[in-house]
């Protein structure tokens, strides 16, 4: 591969600074380089970003040039909630839901993940990993180049396992950036809904068994707990999650999605990478997550499909909570997979400004995965992971939403879409 030259961008978002998540107002500094450009060596890796007046002569002779002129060079956008491998879909429920059916009911029947749970268990490896890799090289096109994948749609140990080699196979044969999340705490298990000792056997069975094998098997970078009404306790999380944590994995919690339940105050205790839904905190709740460091993802996209409130991105914001946005894409409760939407969705919803949600959805998603030194912005020593827009302004990712702004996606200096 030759060196590239990203030319004469309206401008380049940077957003150069260090790893660490951002917060309150370092959420909107962008870092922009009007009339910027980019440069990229033979490997892949930004070497060079500043005023296109400035960029060396030996760049200009030999690198391949890539005309900017009126557009917009940022990150690629980072998705750090997704459950992306899965068998099936959930169409029918989609219609029961609009005609009035509630998620919660659903789940309680033996719908919801239930079902999701039941069609990914039929599907072969081959059969899920190509589902999987339709949905992720469409999520690619909208400008995603880096992802997290949970697993949740096993419930047993052997589908669990399966989903997490299905997602280390989108990476190492399908060329995505992945990071992996082991959330065998998902839903609990149909067997295990009406009897206390089940229940008990089945969290005893993820902490001693399937964790452990995932950890010397090296299937995950996190584990996730869903922490909430109807499904896992704080107390079983915690212990979930402890012993995660024992075996060198990360951390994450789908918390305070459905109520107050004490998810966001665990992910505090336990020092979590990320909280993630977060619809019900309050004061308390947010500083414990400022004080502990913990990243809270919001997932717009989630309650507008199931007509739940917004989290008060907001007030994260005021308390000084580094905020993430991420599609939450699942089969049930938000199959999207177009991001820059999602981010719109941060800003109508959540109430962000669309610079706060750019940083959120490219170097603070970043962060909250330990990529942040690799990818999120553009400055030297990051991958070129880039997106060229189709606009002189990027708040037009917001004002139209979902409108094809996204023209071209890079990845390692190599154009994917
Ligand atoms: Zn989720």
């Amino acid at each position: 591969m030759k060196r590239r030259l990203f030319a004469g961008a309206a401008a380049v978002i940077t957003l150069a600074g260090d790893s660490r998540p951002r917060a309150g107002k370092a959420m909107s500094e962008l870092g922009i380089v009007e009339n910027g450009s980019v440069g990229v060596d033979e490997r892949g890796e930004i070497t060079w970003v500043g005023p296109d007046a400035h960029v060396p002569r030996q760049w200009r002779d030999e690198a391949t040039i890539i005309d900017c002129r009126d557009r917009v060079l940022m990150p690629a956008f980072v998705d750090s909630h997704t459950h992306l491998v899965w068998g099936g879909d959930r169409n029918d429920e989609l219609v029961a839901r609009l005609r009035g059916a509630d998620y919660e009911e659903i789940l309680a029947e033996g719908g919801g993940i239930l079902s999701s749970v039941r069609q990914t268990r039929a599907l072969d490896d081959e059969a899920l990993y190509q589902q999987s890799l339709e949905r992720i090289a469409r999520m690619r096109r909208c400008g995603t180049t880096t992802f997290e994948i949970k697993s949740g749609y096993g419930l047993d140990r052997a589908t669990e396992l399966r989903q997490l080699k299905v997602a280390r196979a989108l990476a190492s044969e399908g060329g995505y950036r992945v990071k992996t999340t082991c959330l065998a705490a998902h839903a609990i298990p149909e067997s295990a809904r009406t009897d206390a000792t089940t229940r008990a056997a089945w969290i005893d069975e993820i902490c001693t068994s399937i964790l452990p094998e995932v950890a010397a098997a090296a299937l995950a970078d996190f584990a996730d707990v869903f922490c909430d009404r109807g499904a896992y306790t704080v107390e079983e999380s915690r212990r979930v999650l402890r012993a995660a944590h024992a075996l060198g994995m990360g951390i994450r919690i789908h918390a305070n999605e459905l109520g107050p339940t004490g998810g966001a105050r665990l992910a505090a205790e336990l020092g979590a990478s990320s909280a993630d839904h977060l619809l019900y905190l309050d004061d308390d709740d947010r500083r414990a997550l400022r004080e502990a460091g913990v990243v809270a993802t919001l997932l717009p996209g989630t309650s507008l499909v199931l007509g739940k409130p917004y989290a008060s991105g907001r007030a994260l914001l005021d308390a000084g909570v580094p905020v993430a946005v991420a599609t939450d894409c699942n089969p049930g409760s938000c199959p999207f997979e177009n991001l820059a939407m999602v981010l719109a969705l941060a800003c109508f919803g959540n109430r962000l400004t669309p610079a706060e949600a750019i940083c959120a959805a490219t170097h603070n998603a970043a962060a909250s995965l330990g990529l942040a030194d690799m990818v999120g912005s553009l400055q030297p020593g990051r991958r070129a992971d880039l997106l060229v827009l189709a606009t002189r302004d990027v708040r037009d990712l917001v004002a139209h939403a979902a409108s094809p702004l996204v023209e071209q996606v890079w990845q390692d200096g190599v154009r994917v879409a």
